[in-house]
């Protein structure tokens, strides 16, 4: 086994371990060994990455800027990234596991965030308010609002900082990273890129490590003026609490259990592909997966005769072959938190149709791979249909009519995304209406784009990432009162 990479944080434009000496080891999921290693920081750690960003926010060259200067450093990041892209798909795959095969068309997109919001940098206005006051000018400016602290999760690290980092750059905010403990490499590996991009020190710092040591700091830090995050529902409980002690802005990316709901006249081929794609991409491991599948009755058993056929043909394996088509999951925590899962499942009464295990082949056995699983026979009360499972379990479940639909849908205390199968026009739209989800998807699945927003509605999160929206999250309002006189009566004299 060879010598593990050693990555090192970027704070104030240097290169540092942790003060304490100590380090994270990151595993390959799919050979189980430790493949990297990364600094195990801690609140000494966080203070001087936030005094890096906060020095980079109040003086030198990054306030002095233009807008349109700083949209050109993202421009020219971009092109660094497409430059870096086949390495830093690499490093994904190492790390997370993911398949090559999506890593490749991930990071090439990835981009277009930097451009969108590169290109957005100087096209944030204020306005001329209409004052109802004689001889006062009164306008507005858009400000940044400081240092941002964002968290990331393991599942997609490049592509859910890209969605923070672009919007709050291109508005003159400076940031201090900490990705996943699990999945830190590939986010210190781009980190690397700014510095070349000609960023100036400070702008970009990274602080890698555990939630408790790391996080938690980090997120309570005064000089912390707003926190975005990305990940589970217990963290994002605890990280909105201390948003709100700092009195902290917070955009927040939390889960889901999302519907994908299939009608009796819908094209049942493509809608069978929404559903696995909805489901099986990324093994399962993402905020928006399709994991409850409703069913219209009369149509259920032709919907589970090409739903098994089509997951037959899954390809398990390496997830650095481009044949892959279901690699393994990130962790081996995550492993056991879905086995068990399954077995939840059926102790509730589902029946296990598909997988249910971890597969036999001896080719799979030193990596954390769980088979894609569907059950049928769930009732939307059961915890598999109502927690989030973050693996490749699909759970089936049947409906009558468009309101049954409807009520099972919305019958979660999540809300990220939907999708709709259908062929009927007016359905479409009423369904589209009535779902309480961030993204509804008619007669497709998972499509997402640096141009519209996203986010979730009840417990799925606060606030959206990507298109113009997003911009605003990271902007404040000042509002500027100029009396065109120059003179101030006396208060004490009445006229
Ligand atoms: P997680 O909540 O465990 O961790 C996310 C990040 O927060 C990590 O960097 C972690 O170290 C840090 N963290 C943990 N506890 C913290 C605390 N108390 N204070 C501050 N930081 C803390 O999430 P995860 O397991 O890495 O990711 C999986 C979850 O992310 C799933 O629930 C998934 O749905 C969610 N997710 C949501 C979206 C979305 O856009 N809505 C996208 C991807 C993943």
């Amino acid at each position: 086994m060879s010598e593990p990479v050693r990555y090192h944080n970027l704070v104030n434009g240097n290169r540092i371990d942790s003060n304490g000496g100590d380090w994270v080891e990151s595993y390959n999921p799919f050979t189980g060994e430790v493949w990297s290693l990364v600094p195990a920081c801690n609140a000494a750690d966080v203070d001087r990455a936030v005094e890096s960003a906060h020095t980079a926010f109040s003086t030198g060259d990054w306030p002095n800027m233009t807008p349109s200067a700083r949209g050109r450093l993202l421009m020219r990041l971009a092109d660094l990234i497409t430059e870096n892209s086949e390495s830093l798909a690499q490093t994904e795959v190492r790390d997370n596991g993911k398949l090559i095969a999506e890593m490749a068309g991930q990071t090439a997109y990835l981009p277009e965030w930097y451009r969108y919001f590169g290109g957005l940098a100087d096209k944030i206005e204020g306005s001329v308010i209409p004052i109802d006051k004689p001889d006062m000018f009164t306008f507005t400016r858009r400000e940044p609002l400081g240092v941002v602290a964002m968290l990331t999760p393991w599942n997609s690290p490049l592509l859910l900082l890209a969605w923070k980092l672009a919007p709050a750059l291109a508005a003159g905010n400076t940031s201090v990273i900490k990705p996943s403990e699990f999945t830190s490499s590939s986010t210190l590996e781009f980190v690397e890129l700014f510095e070349k991009a000609g960023f100036p020190p400070g702008v970009v710092n990274t602080v890698t490590g555990y939630g408790q040591d790391v996080g938690e700091p980090l997120t309570k830090h005064p000089d912390v003026a707003k926190i975005a995050f990305t990940g589970g529902n217990v963290a994002g409980q605890s990280v909105y609490q201390a948003a709100a002690r700092g009195m902290k802005k917070v955009t927040l990316e939390l889960g889901g259990k999302s519907p994908n709901i299939i009608f009796d006249d819908a094209d049942l081929d493509s809608a069978v592909n929404g559903a696995v794609s909805g489901i099986f991409a990324a093994t399962g491991q993402t905020c928006i997966a399709g994991s409850r599948l409703l069913v219209q009755r009369n149509v259920h058993d032709q919907i589970m005769d090409k739903l098994l056929e089509i997951a037959g043909t899954a390809r398990m394996g390496n997830p650095a072959e481009m044949s892959t088509q279901v690699g393994p999951v990130t962790t081996t925590q995550q492993r056991e938190k879905i086995l068990s899962y399954i077995d939840i499942a059926k102790s509730e009464g589902a029946e296990c149709a598909f997988g249910g295990g971890i597969p036999e082949d001896e080719s799979l056995k030193n990596g954390w791979f769980v088979e894609p699983t569907i059950f049928t026979n769930v009732k939307n009360e059961m915890r598999i249909a109502q927690e989030e499972v973050f693996g490749p379990v699909l759970s089936v479940i049947t409906f009558d009519d468009e309101d049954h639909a409807l009520a099972i849908a919305n019958d979660t205390q999540f809300g990220l995304a939907s999708g709709v199968w259908t062929t009927d026009i007016g359905r479409a739209f009423r369904m589209s209406e009535k779902i309480k989800a961030g993204m509804v998807w008619i007669n497709t699945y998972r499509a997402v784009s640096f141009l519209a927003p996203f986010g979730g509605y009840k417990q799925s999160g606060i606030g959206r990432e990507s298109g113009q929206e997003a911009i605003e999250e990271y902007l404040q309002t000042k509002t500027v009162w100029i009396s065109a006189t120059g003179k101030m009566a006396n208060p004490f004299v009445l006229s």
